[in-house]
C-alpha cells in the first residue's frame, strides 16, 4: 500500500470501543476514484491483526451488556440511524461514486438499500419471533427463543460499500451482538459513513467497531478465539479461506460469494423487454455485482434478433464518469479489475467466441484518467468456455444458443456457481419449470438477473453459499441462535418420552 504526505487530504481513523484510533501500525493507505486518479477521497489506517484484536476485545466488552439492552430499544437506534442515512443519502452517494465508481443513480440505490434494510430490521426488533408449542407432559410450558452470540466479525466488498455493511451490522445489532467490520480496501470511506451515522444514532461504545485494512486484518477476525460468528461477502477464493481459518474454533460462518448468473430468452419472449433486462443486468454496476447477468443464453429461433438489439443497446451504452451528466456506465474499480477483463476478453477471442461488440480499455482523453471498459459481448460462445464458466466481474457478457428449455436448464446449471437466474417468457408452464429446475438463490421472471429486495432472503447455491441466507427475516438465522426452554410447574419430576400418562 502506497503512504501519502498530501497535506490536504482528510487522514480517516479506525472506531474502537467509541473511538477514533490510529492503527498501531502507523501506516496509512490512500483511496482515489476509479475514474479519475487525481482524485484522493483520502488516507485510511492500514490496520494491523492487533488492531482486529483490540476491536474484537472492545466489542466483546459490550456484548456484556448490549445483549441485556431490550431488541425494540437496541431497534430503535438503528431505526435513528436509517433517518441519518436518508438525510445524507445524497451526500453518501456522491462520496460512494468518487470512491467506487457506480454511476450516481446506482450509488443513491445502493445507499437506499441502507436505509430499507435498518428501517426493515428496526421492526425486528419487536419481533424475532419464536415458537410457544404444547407439552407433551403436565403443567409444562414449551418455547424457543433467539439468543444473541456475541462479537460477529463482519467482511466486506467493495462493489457495494454501504449496503453489504447494512445487511449484516443492522441485523447483529437488533438480535443483541456486538460487530467488527472490515470493510474492503477500495471502499473504506462508505464504511466510515456508515459507522459515523451508527455513533450519532446512540450505539454504546464497543458495540460497532471498524477496522480497514487488508487480508490480514480479515484473517484475524476470522481465527480470534472470541469471534462467534464470521459473516463474509467477497469472492470464492477469500471464502473458502474464510471458511478453513474459522473452522477451529467451530465459529458459525456465513459466506456470500461469486457468481455466474444467467438470463434465459425463450422463442416467445419479448424481445426488447428481454435486451433492456440483459443490459441493465449485464452492464449495470459494469458488470460488477455478483448478481450481473455474464451469461444470455437464447433459443435458436430469436437468437439473431436478440442478438442484433442486445449488441446495438450495449454500443449505445454512455460509458463515463459515474458523477457526470449521462453516464450510464461507470469505470472498473481498480486497475486490478481492469485487467482481469482485460485479460478474460483475450480468453474468450482464444477460445473462439466471436466477439460483437466492446473488447477495449478506453483510455483516451478523460478516460486515461480511470478504469474504463467499453461493455463488451461475445457471441456463438460454447457452455464450456472459460467466459461462460469464470466469474469475470466486468462488464463482459457470454451469449449462447439453445434449442429447448432443456437445454437451456442444462447450460444454466452447469456452472459452479448458483446465485441468481432469470427467464424470458410469455408461457406459464416454462416460466414455472424453470423457477423450479435451476438451481439457484434466486430467480426471476421477466425482469434480469439483479434486482433484489431487503424484506426477502438473498444468496446463492453451490460455490456462492454455505447454505445461510442474507436479508429478510433470514439474516436472523445468520445472527441469533435458538434456546429451547421448558418450565415444568408441576412440581414433580416428569420425564419426556417416558411419563406417558
Ligand atoms: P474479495 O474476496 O477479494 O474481498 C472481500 C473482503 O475480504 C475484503 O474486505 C478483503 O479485504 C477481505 N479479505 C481478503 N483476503 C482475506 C482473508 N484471507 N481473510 C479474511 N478476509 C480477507 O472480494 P472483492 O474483490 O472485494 O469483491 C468481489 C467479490 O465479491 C466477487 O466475487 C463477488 O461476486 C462477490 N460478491 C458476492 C456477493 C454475494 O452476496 N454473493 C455480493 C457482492 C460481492
Amino acid at each position: 500500500m502506497t503512504t501519502t504526505t498530501a497535506v490536504d487530504v482528510r487522514t480517516f481513523r479506525n472506531f474502537i470501543d467509541g473511538n477514533w484510533v490510529p492503527s498501531r501500525s502507523g501506516r496509512t493507505f490512500e483511496n482515489r476514484n476509479p475514474a479519475d486518479h487525481d482524485d484522493v477521497l483520502g488516507v485510511f489506517q492500514d490496520s494491523t491483526p492487533d488492531d482486529a484484536a483490540d476491536a474484537i476485545a472492545a466489542a466483546a466488552r459490550a456484548y456484556e451488556s448490549w445483549r441485556l439492552v431490550p431488541a425494540p430499544r437496541r431497534a430503535e437506534v438503528v431505526l435513528s440511524a436509517a433517518r441519518l442515512i436518508a438525510e445524507r443519502k445524497e451526500e453518501f452517494a456522491r462520496d460512494m461514486t468518487r470512491e467506487m465508481g457506480k454511476v450516481l443513480e446506482e450509488t443513491r440505490g445502493d445507499v437506499q438499500e441502507a436505509i430499507d434494510m435498518t428501517s426493515f430490521m428496526a421492526g425486528e426488533g419487536r419481533r424475532q419471533y419464536g415458537q410457544t408449542v404444547p407439552s407433551e407432559l403436565r403443567d409444562k410450558f414449551a418455547m424457543s427463543v433467539r439468543q444473541p452470540l456475541g462479537v460477529c466479525s463482519l467482511i466486506t466488498p467493495w462493489n457495494f460499500p454501504m449496503a453489504i455493511p447494512s445487511w449484516k451490522i443492522a441485523p447483529a445489532l437488533v438480535c443483541g451482538n456486538t460487530v467488527v467490520l472490515k470493510p474492503a480496501t477500495l471502499t473504506p470511506l462508505s464504511a466510515v459513513n456508515f459507522v459515523r451515522v451508527l455513533e450519532e444514532a446512540g450505539v454504546p461504545p464497543g458495540v460497532v467497531n471498524l477496522v480497514t485494512g487488508s487480508a490480514d486484518v480479515g484473517m484475524r477476525m476470522c481465527t480470534h478465539e472470541a469471534v462467534k460468528v464470521v459473516s463474509f461477502t467477497g469472492s470464492t477464493a477469500v471464502g473458502r479461506l474464510v471458511n478453513q481459518n474459522a473452522a477451529p474454533s467451530f465459529k458459525k460462518v456465513h459466506l456470500e460469494m461469486g457468481g455466474k448468473n444467467i438470463v434465459v430468452v425463450m422463442e416467445d419472449a419479448q424481445i426488447e423487454l428481454a435486451v433492456e433486462g440483459c443490459l441493465w443486468g449485464g452492464f449495470g454496476t459494469t458488470g460488477q455485482r455478483c448478481t450481473a447477468a455474464s451469461r444470455v443464453v437464447v433459443h435458436e429461433k430469436v437468437y439473431d434478433a436478440f442478438l442484433d438489439a442486445f449488441t446495438r443497446g450495449a454500443k449505445s451504452l454512455r460509458v463515463g464518469n459515474g458523477l457526470g451528466d449521462g453516464a450510464q456506465v461507470g469505470p472498473l474499480v481498480s486497475e486490478a479489475q481492469l485487467e482481469t477483463v482485460m485479460k478474460y476478453v483475450d480468453i474468450g477471442v482464444q477460445e473462439g467466441a466471436r466477439l460483437v461488440t466492446g473488447g477495449h480499455r478506453l483510455d483516451q482523453g478523460e478516460f486515461g484518467r480511470g478504469w474504463f471498459h467499453e461493455p463488451t459481448i461475445f457471441a456463438d460462445a460454447d457452455p464450456r468456455m472459460r467466459i461462460a464458466q469464470e466469474e469475470i466481474f466486468g462488464p463482459v457478457v457470454s451469449v449462447m444458443r439453445c434449442r429447448s428449455l432443456d437445454e437451456a436448464i442444462s447450460i444454466a446449471n452447469d456452472v459452479p456457481y448458483g446465485l441468481s437466474a432469470s427467464i424470458y417468457t410469455r408461457d406459464i408452464n416454462v416460466a414455472f419449470r424453470a423457477m423450479r429446475d435451476l438451481y439457484t438463490g434466486i430467480f426471476y421472471v421477466n425482469a434480469p438477473t439483479i434486482g433484489a429486495e431487503v424484506h426477502l432472503p438473498f444468496g446463492g447455491t453451490k460455490a456462492t453459499g454455505n447454505g445461510h441466507r442474507e436479508a429478510g427475516t433470514a439474516a436472523l438465522d445468520v445472527f441469533s441462535e435458538w434456546k429451547s426452554i421448558y418450565v415444568d410447574f408441576s412440581g414433580r419430576l416428569q420425564r419426556a418420552q417416558i411419563d406417558t400418562e
